[in-house]
Parts: C-alpha cells; sequence; structure tokens
C-alpha cells in the first residue's frame, strides 16, 4: 500500500507573503468567478457562501483554508456566510464536535451571518422527495446494499436497472410513507433517484437519496428513521440558504452534476458549487477518521493534543489565528492538489509571533556556572529588551548573580571547530549581562561536567564591548540561578517520521510512520523570574530557543509550556554535517 503522488510545492512566496495586507491579497480563479458574476450581475449582485462542516470530529488546519475562503472572499465583496453543519450521519456526529466547531470558527477570528443545520431541512427534504416520486424521479429500491453496489457497474462497464426501478409511483409514494413510519428494518430498502443507470459518471448511476436507520440524532432525536444522504441534502441546503458561490474541495467536482440535477428537478434556486484543492501539509494527516483513530487508540493525549494539526491542537501549542490566516491566504487555491511544507506554515506562526512575543531568558537543561570574581551575595539588576522589534515593549529588569545556569549545549570541554560558546579559556557575553572567560571545571564521579567556573570582566557591565575594543563571538544565555522559575517544557517534532506518512509498506497502516519522538519532556527547565505564574496561553519567545506557550496543565508555581515552534538553528545544521566522531565533549 502506498500513497498517491503528491507533489511538493516550493512555494515563493514564502519570504514576501503573510507581510502583505488582506487587500493586497493576490487574486485566485474563484474571486475572479466571483468578480465576474457580479459584473455580470449573475445574482443580483450578492454573495452568500457558507461553510458546511460534517459535526463527526475537530476541524483541522484543512478547514482552515476552507473557512478562510467561505469567510473571506463573503467579507471582501460585502457578502454573508451561513456555518451549516452537514448532519445527515447520525451514527457519527455528536453534540461535542458540534460546540468545538463553533469555538474553532470564533478563533479563527471569523463571524457566521446565519447558523443552520442539514437537520433543519429534513421535513423540507422529504416533501421534495415525494415530489421527485410523483414526477417519476424517484423510486424504493428493494436491493441489498451489496446488490446495488453489483449492478451499479465500474468506470468501464455500464451501470444495469434494478427491477424495482419500474414500480408505479403509487406503489413508491405508499412504501416511501412506510418507510418513514418505521415499518421496516435498517437496510431493507432505499430511496434512489431515477436518472441514468449507463452515466459516465458513477454518481448519476441512480444514486440513493435515503437510507433507513433506526438511530437517535443528536439534534432531531427519535423522530427520523430515515435520513438523507448527504449527496442529496448538501446541494438543496445549499439552494435553501441561496447560497450563490459554494466552495467546496476537490473530490466533489464529479458530484456536481447530481446536485444540479436536483435542483433543475426541483426547480429551485440555482446554487453555484466551485471546486478547489484540499490543503496537504508534509509530515501530517488531515483526515478527521484518522485523526479521530489516533484519539482512540490513544497514541496522542486527546484532539487537542499540541502536536495535532486540529485547531484545538495547534491553539494550544501556541499558534495564533493571524499566523493561521496569513498562510492560508498565502497558499491560494488551485484546481490541482499538491502538498505544502510544513516549513510555510511554521513560517508564518514566526513571523507573527516574531512581531509581538515578549523575549525572555529561559535555560532547558542547566548547567551550573560560577563566577568566582563575581561578589558573593550581589544581586544586580540588568535591563533586558522585552521585544527588538516592538520599541513600544520597553525593557524589564532580570537579576545577575554569582551563581547562574546556562545550556548544558552552550559549554563544551573540547569544543569542536567553528564551536565559539564557552569552553575552556574561552571568552563569551552573557547577554544583558558581562563578558565572562572560563577558567576551570568540576567533574562528578563519572567524569561528566557539572559545572563551570569563570571569571567576568567588570567593564562590560549590560554585555557591552569593553574599552579596549575586546570582541566576542558568541552570546548565550543565562538564569541566575538563586531567581530561577522552575517549569515543565514539552518539546515537539513532527507526529510523523515520514513526508507522506499514508505511505506505508504492506500490511502497515499510517500509525506504523509515527514519530517515536514527536514529544520530548524537560522536567526542570529554569526560566528568569519575570515569568511568574504566567497565564494559560500566554506566548513568550524564550532567547535562542523557540516560541513557547504556557499550557492548561501549568499549576500555580508550576508552569508547563509547550514549544510552538523553534528558532532557526545554524549549529544544529552544522553538526548534522559533521561526522559524529568529530564532536567531542557533548554534554
Ligand atoms: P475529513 O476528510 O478531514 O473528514 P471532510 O471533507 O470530510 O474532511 P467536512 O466536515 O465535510 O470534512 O469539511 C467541511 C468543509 O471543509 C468542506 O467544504 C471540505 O471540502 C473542506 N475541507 C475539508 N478538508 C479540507 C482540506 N484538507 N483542505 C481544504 N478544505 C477542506
Ligand atoms: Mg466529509
Amino acid at each position: 500500500m502506498t500513497g498517491d503522488n503528491r507533489v511538493i510545492e516550493k512555494s515563493n512566496s514564502m519570504v514576501d507573503a503573510g507581510v502583505t495586507a488582506p487587500e493586497a491579497r493576490p487574486s485566485n480563479f474563484i474571486r475572479d468567478i466571483i468578480v465576474e458574476d457580479l459584473k455580470a450581475n449573475k445574482y443580483g449582485g450578492l454573495v452568500q457562501t457558507r461553510f458546511p462542516p460534517e459535526p463527526n470530529g475537530y476541524l483541522h488546519i484543512g478547514h482552515a483554508k476552507a473557512i478562510c475562503l467561505d469567510f473571506g472572499l463573503a467579507d471582501e465583496f460585502g457578502g454573508h456566510t451561513n456555518l451549516r453543519f452537514d448532519d445527515t450521519n447520525p451514527q457519527k456526529e455528536e453534540t461535542e464536535y458540534v460546540e468545538s466547531i463553533m469555538e474553532d470558527v470564533k478563533w479563527l477570528g471569523f463571524h457566521w451571518d446565519g447558523l443552520f443545520y442539514a437537520s433543519d431541512y429534513f421535513g423540507q427534504l422529504y416533501e421534495w422527495a415525494v415530489q421527485l416520486i410523483k414526477a417519476g424521479k424517484a423510486y424504493v429500491d428493494d436491493l441489498s446494499a451489496d446488490e446495488i453496489r453489483e449492478y451499479r457497474g465500474t468506470l468501464t462497464q455500464p451501470g444495469k436497472d434494478s427491477p424495482y426501478r419500474s414500480r408505479s409511483v403509487e406503489e413508491n409514494l405508499n412504501l416511501f410513507e412506510r418507510m418513514r413510519a418505521g415499518e421496516f428494518p435498517d437496510g431493507s430498502r432505499v430511496l434512489r433517484a431515477k436518472i441514468e443507470m449507463a452515466s459516465p459518471n458513477l454518481n448519476m448511476r441512480d444514486p440513493v437519496m435515503y437510507r433507513i436507520l433506526h438511530a437517535e440524532h443528536h439534534r432531531t432525536g427519535d423522530k427520523w428513521c430515515i435520513y438523507p444522504m448527504y449527496d442529496y441534502a448538501h446541494g438543496q441546503s445549499d439552494s435553501l440558504e441561496k447560497v450563490t458561490h459554494s466552495m467546496c474541495t476537490l473530490e466533489f467536482e464529479d458530484h456536481r452534476p447530481l446536485y444540479n440535477w436536483f435542483i433543475q428537478q426541483l426547480g429551485i434556486f440555482p446554487s453555484q458549487q466551485i471546486e478547489f484543492d484540499r490543503l496537504n501539509l508534509t509530515y501530517t494527516l488531515l483526515s478527521k477518521r484518522k485523526l479521530l483513530q489516533l484519539v482512540q487508540e490513544g497514541r496522542v493525549s486527546g484532539w487537542d493534543d499540541p502536536r495535532m494539526p486540529t485547531l484545538v491542537g495547534i491553539r494550544r501549542r501556541g499558534y495564533t489565528p493571524e499566523a493561521i490566516r496569513n498562510f492560508c491566504n498565502s497558499i491560494g487555491v488551485s484546481k490541482t492538489n499538491g502538498v505544502i511544507e510544513l516549513a510555510m506554515l511554521e513560517h508564518f506562526v514566526r513571523e507573527d509571533l516574531n512581531k509581538r512575543v515578549p523575549r525572555v531568558m529561559a535555560v532547558l537543561r542547566p548547567l551550573k556556572v560560577v563566577i568566582d570574581n563575581y561578589p558573593e551575595h550581589q544581586v544586580e539588576e540588568m535591563d533586558a529588551v522585552n521585544n527588538p522589534e516592538d520599541p513600544t515593549a520597553g525593557t524589564r529588569k532580570v537579576p545577575f548573580s554569582r551563581e547562574l545556569h546556562i545550556e548544558q549545549d552552550d559549554f563544551r570541554e573540547n569544543p569542536p571547530k567553528q564551536y565559539y560558546r564557552l569552553s575552556p579559556g574561552c571568552e563569551v557575553r552573557l547577554r544583558y549581562g558581562y563578558f565572562i572567560t572560563c577558567t576551570n571545571v568540576l567533574k562528578n564521579s563519572s567524569g561528566e561536567v557539572v559545572e563551570v567556573h569563570c571569571t567576568y570582566d567588570p567593564a562590560t557591565r549590560g554585555g557591552n564591548s569593553p574599552p579596549d575594543g575586546r570582541k566576542v563571538k558568541s552570546t548565550i544565555h543565562w538564569v541566575s540561578a538563586a531567581h530561577a522559575i522552575s517549569a515543565e517544557v514539552r518539546l515537539y517534532e513532527t507526529l510523523f517520521t515520514r513526508e507522506d506518512p499514508n505511505q506505508t509498506e504492506e500490511g502497515q497502516d499510517f500509525t506504523a510512520n509515527l514519530n517515536p519522538r514527536s514529544l520530548e519532556m524537560v522536567r526542570d527547565a529554569k526560566l528568569e523570574p519575570s515569568v511568574v505564574n504566567p497565564a494559560v496561553g500566554s506566548r513568550y519567545q524564550f532567547e535562542r530557543l523557540g516560541y513557547f506557550c504556557v499550557d492548561p496543565d501549568s499549576s500555580s508555581g508550576r508552569p508547563v509550556f509547550n514549544r510552538t515552534v523553534a528558532l532557526k538553528d545554524t549549529w544544529a545544521k552544522i553538526e548534522k554535517r559533521v561526522p559524529p566522531k568529530q564532536q567531542h565533549g557533548r554534554a
């Protein structure tokens, strides 16, 4: 079993998009259609769209693309957008999903005009079915599901008429009414449209309109025991809401003739369906069914696990609605399915956070530094810039003292070439602190460095170059040991190891591609004291490490952070190129 042949789109727009104001958004073919329709006064100058989720799971980043289109285009042309739940399948749908979907749409920054449910239309859809039966355009079929499939034929073979296809109108009316009255068991009969069993389009080969299902519906309870098929409900729901431009993904292209057929037979408002490409992202699965499987099998902690591509997941991780909207606008729409690189989404997240998130210093894997010539018990309050991108963000005070934590990674006893951070005899800048030089180290019984001893140069206060103009090649971050706040930090990698998680070996499913290192817990990170009791959801840049967001698992005095996205790390790239043998002295 292999995945589909997807093309990686290396987008050039990565560099310049995102800073593009919404007004300056590049046009796309859907927008062009709307502009033409408005010019031709096709719908009396109106633009009505809808976002039609099925409430059978949580929304993901692919849905965000659809939402940005549906709401974004209507907004741009002074139109309206409905939120409509396509709840025609009572077996998979739940109120929990309805509520989460509403919250997610609002979080993305959109407001719907009408709030509808396909189930609101069950009565109307039933009447229309009766109308089609009376017109000789629909019939009750007693074939089993398997037989219907068999009779349908294939792409190369035409279908065969069901023996029940020529039932009289009276008989059909009678049977359909009794289907509704609950006289027949599940699966024993269906109502089908009478179109054309030899049609080259399989969707037109007398598609099923209604099935018998004695199931409780999340909104209509047990009022109905027959339910319309999605294909019978969708087009008419659009029509009832006078949707002018009904956007959906490409897999519905072949269903459009069927939707149009129902609309024509019934003589109702002619909604226009326009298909666009689904969003696919590398290392990511965008299928509610598969995401549900991950939740049910406990592969992730829930729909809102920060590794999930769900909107609740990436929100918890720290992604912003602005970043997601900028990303969706920049990827545009097309008529062929492709794959966007995850790195591009992350680019938009970084770009947005860079502008507005305060910087702080945090040490994930602490290594103790003692500055031997710094007065014991002295504490200095150093000035630190909150956000170099935003002068109005001001400065804060960071305590400096004799004992500090630095990253284990920022020290090497035997530095490899091109390693300019702290090592014996080497001088570095402590950001906003002083220049320090490593004089010697203390090791434990297994030979690991546990304490680095240094001296500091008082003439470099604030991290400034001394009067002699001496320069250092590296600036590292630090936290005063006595003042530090302990925190848990969760670091994430992609949830899957393969660019296309659906690409698997014979006999495996996508879970074989789960990344065993997708979550790393750092239990005792050290944070500067300005980050005391941060509110859940607040975001920081930990200098040199990345962007982090406070998780709801935090408790008072013990914050928990999710790494939203790392900063670009050039050292990691160099390290990857150097064979492991030449990498000495890893702490
Ligand atoms: P899934 O396969 O994840 O279950 P779906 O298409 O069944 O998705 P719906 O609830 O029916 O989910 O989707 C609501 C709307 O979102 C539809 O118009 C659908 O076309 C659109 N949509 C779903 N997935 C994507 C995606 N990956 N990219 C763009 N639009 C999408
Ligand atoms: Mg669907």
